[in-house]
Formats: structure tokens, C-alpha cells, sequence
């Protein structure tokens, strides 16, 4: 489904509201979406000042949104994802070219992204950020593409600061590239699908994968729709809303943040890697697409996280029975992992499965099945009352972590887990106290 379609299902089912005021997008624009995060409403900001085109912000930061996107709820999401996941493991579906793309319907080949609705999100961000917008390129020694999302900010009418995180495949190609003293050709699409938003941020497939297979598993077969770029070799998402062509420059270095990161601590300005953009192309009136750091980056690395844990950690230790990332791990930093030990020792063995499954993550909490993994407040009460940390704690050293992670030194940390099993022979002690369930209805209360 494109963009704009999701955005009218969404409004059909009375999930969206409308900012009718001229909103400023610097500072003010986020400012309001900020006050609707988390909440089962996105928000179309109708009137930007100073800009042609709406953006909408919020597709990703309640999961009955995402649910509804995908047409499943939203406990249901993470196994959605995993399907889709295995089936392109086992019968990829390419994309496809095609002619006429609608992201073509305007092209500019003397670019202004000053004409586009970018905002500045926090109040100490470097600049205008796209938050969100999904990056295409082709492998330079294999050509294979790949599909993913990096924070961009606007320095000028036809330039952008990139970031490329360590070990992403973006990055990998780029350094072969500029090794060759060459740039790497790139699309930066906007207002996307969301099964290509999804197979973007979609973790473990590999570098000789096209990930686009995922949008196509969760798409029914479909396969995805690209279109010939204008001015370079890789190809756009012919249903996206905008398309900027472009190349990640060898050899420049220009300086890029702050930026609000989705750890919710700012990301330091630093020489960084520079876009020159060759082209924009869009559809006739395109509703643009942004993001806040947070709640919509944890909920859609966390869907497909927690479905790779799941599998990964279900095959390796039994008496698995859920999985999430919660938010107050800053979505894919740590995860709570629900479980019945088939044996005296497991809960550590599930914790050292699941940094295996996920490797971003710092902490692991395991629990068993009485504790709410969706409630912070019960898990914090297992860690209290369930972990003797000196015996149940684990305590890995210098491990490779999230990059973002202000606790890590740029990606490597320590990763440690809580084992808040309950050990043989302590059951009775750990039985939870439960009162009689009643209902109110039958009693005469004033
Ligand atoms: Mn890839």
C-alpha cells in the first residue's frame, strides 16, 4: 500500500487528526506532534509555514496504528514480521521496475530542498532533519541493493550530512566505493510503504540479500515497485512520495548534528559523511513524511526484533514465551524475555540466546510467566525481589552494542542481564498473592 493510502485507512478508522494552524517547522511542528507520541492518533500537520506540501508524523509510535496498518493487531505485528521474514529466507520475491512511476510525476533536475517540508525536530538540532526517509543503494563489487534509514540533515540546497552507523551495509559499500575513489550513488525515498519501511529496519538479513524480499513477503508476493532513476544507477521506490537522486561524495567530511537522538540524549556534531543531491522527483501534491526519535524508531525496530529473538532464542533454549522490547530499554537497547526454565541455569543460557539474536542490545531481562513483560513496573518488581544479583546477574565486557548508546564508547559496552527466574526450590516463596476476583456490578457501592 502507498503512503497516501495508509494515511486515508488510517483516517477512515478515525486515527488521524488535522493541525489546521499554520504550524512553524522549526521546533513548533515537533513541538506539537511531540504532545500526540505514543498516543493511537498520527498527525497530518495540513499548513506548514512557508512550505506547499503536508507532512504527517506518527505512523509508528502506537502499535494499534501499526497493527491497523497491516491489517492485524497489534499483539499479532512481531509474528506478522516474522513470517514474512522467513518467507523471503525461503522463496525471495525481486523487485520490479516500472515505467511511468508516480514519484515521477514532477522531476527538478536543479534540486532546492528548501521547497521540501523538512523540519527541525529538537531544539538543539544542527538543522532541518529527514528522520525518516528510506536510503537505496547497490553494492559496488555485487551490485546487490540495499534498503535502509539514516538521519539526514539539510545544509544546503542540494546537500545533506549523512550518518552511517558502524557496520551497516550502506556503510560497508561506501567504504569500498571511496576505497575506489568513487561516490556511491544513492535514492533517498520519502513517504513510503510501510512493508518497505518495515524490511528497511528489518535486522540479520545479510549483505547479499535484497531486503526488499521482506516488503514483497508482506506484501502478499507483490513485489515491490521501483522506478529508473533520472541521473544515477539505483533505483527509487516508483509509489513513494518524493525521491531525492544523489551521491555520498569520497574523500568530504562536513560537520553534521546535533541531533535528538532515538535514545533521547543528543547525538554530538562531528565531520560527517556528505550528500550531493542531483535530483528531486515527486508525485503532483505529495504528503511528505517525518518522524520523532523515540517511540516510532522502538516500536518499528522492536516489532521485527522481537520476532527475531523470539525464533532465534525459542531454537536455542526451551520454555520461551514472549519477548519485548520495552521502551524503557529505548526500544532495541534491552529487551524482557518471558520464560518457564526446562532446567536449573537456563535463564542465563536464554540471556547470552537473546544478545546472540539482537546483537544492539545492552541489557536482557529474563522472567517467568507471572510477570507482565509489557508492564515496567512488574518487571522492575522481578529484578528486585526475583534477581540475587551477585549470583544471577551476567556480566559481559567489551562486547559490541548500539553505537547510539551514550553508555557504550561509540558501540562497544558492557551487556549484562538479570536472571529473575525463579530458582528450584524457591517457589513458594515467589507465589504471587491473589484476592478473590470479583464483580463490582453486583454490589451496592455509593
Ligand atoms: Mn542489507
Amino acid at each position: 500500500m502507498d503512503f497516501r493510502s495508509v494515511v486515508a485507512l488510517l483516517e477512515e478508522k478515525g486515527k488521524v487528526v488535522h493541525v489546521k494552524s499554520e504550524v512553524n517547522p522549526v521546533h513548533e511542528l515537533a513541538g506539537i506532534a511531540k504532545k500526540f507520541e505514543g498516543t493511537d492518533k498520527i498527525v497530518v500537520f495540513d499548513h506548514v509555514k512557508g512550505q506547499k506540501y503536508p507532512v504527517v508524523c506518527g505512523l509508528w509510535w502506537n502499535r494499534d496504528i501499526i497493527g491497523t496498518q497491516f491489517g492485524v493487531s497489534a499483539r499479532e505485528v512481531p509474528g506478522l514480521f516474522a513470517a514474512a521474514g522467513k518467507s523471503f529466507q525461503e522463496h525471495p520475491v525481486p523487485p520490479v521496475v516500472v515505467d511511468n512511476p508516480p514519484c515521477q510525476e514532477e522531476v527538478s533536475l536543479t534540486p532546492n530542498l528548501y521547497d521540501l517540508t523538512i523540519p527541525t525536530l529538537a531544539l538543539e538540532d544542527g538543522g532541518a532533519y529527514f528522520s525518516n526517509c528510506v536510503v537505496i543503494a547497490k553494492d559496488p563489487d555485487t551490485g546487490v541493493r540495499n534498503t535502509s534509514i539514516h538521519r539526514l540533515m539539510v545544509t544546503g540546497k542540494n546537500r545533506l550530512g549523512l550518518l552511517m552507523d558502524v557496520g551497516r551495509h550502506l556503510r560497508s559499500y561506501y567504504e569500498r566505493a571511496e576505497a575506489k575513489g568513487q561516490s556511491l550513488e544513492i535514492t533517498i525515498n520519502n513517504g513510503v510503504d510501510p512493508a518497505v519501511y518495515v524490511c528497511a529496519t528489518y535486522p540479520g538479513t545479510s549483505i547479499s540479500d535484497d531486503e526488499l524480499g521482506v516488503a514483497a513477503a508482506l506484501n502478499g508476493g507483490e513485489p515491490v515497485r521501483l522506478s529508473k532513476s533520472r541521473t544515477v544507477g539505483v533505483e527509487g521506490l516508483a509509489d513513494a512520495e518524493v525521491v531525492l537522486e544523489g551521491r555520498i561524495l569520497p574523500k568530504v567530511r562536513e560537520p553534521e548534528g546535533p541531533f535528538g537522538e532515538v535514545s533521547g540524549f543528543y547525538a554530538q556534531k562531528d565531520d560527517r559523511w556528505v550528500v550531493e543531491v542531483l535530483a528531486v522527483t515527486n508525485r503532483k501534491n505529495p504528503v511528505m513524511s517525518t518522524l520523532l526519535p523515540g517511540k516510532e524508531v522502538w516500536n518499528s525496530v522492536g516489532c521485527t526484533a522481537e520476532a527475531a529473538i523470539l525464533a532465534a532464542v525459542s531454537k536455542m533454549v526451551g520454555g520461551v514465551k514472549n519477548v519485548h522490547l520495552a521502551h524503557g530499554n529505548c526500544g532495541f537497547f534491552g529487551c524482557v524475555l518471558q520464560m518457564e526454565p526446562t532446567r536449573p541455569g537456563m535463564g542465563k543460557n536464554a540471556i547470552m540466546a537473546a544478545f546472540s539474536a539482537f546483537p544492539p542490545m545492552s541489557m536482557v531481562t529474563v522472567v517467568n510467566s507471572d510477570v507482565n513483560i509489557f508492564d515496567a513496573e512488574d518487571v522492575m518488581r522481578a529484578i528486585t525481589t526475583r534477581c540475587n544479583v551477585a549470583e544471577d546477574m551476567v556480566i559481559i565486557k567489551h562486547a559490541a552494542c548500539h553505537e547510539l548508546n551514550p553508555a557504550t564508547d561509540y558501540g562497544v559496552g558492557t551487556k549484562f542481564g538479570f536472571d529473575c527466574t525463579v530458582k528450584p526450590g524457591q517457589e513458594a516463596r515467589n507465589k504471587k498473592v491473589a484476592f478473590m476476583d470479583v464483580d463490582l456490578g453486583k454490589y451496592d457501592i455509593v
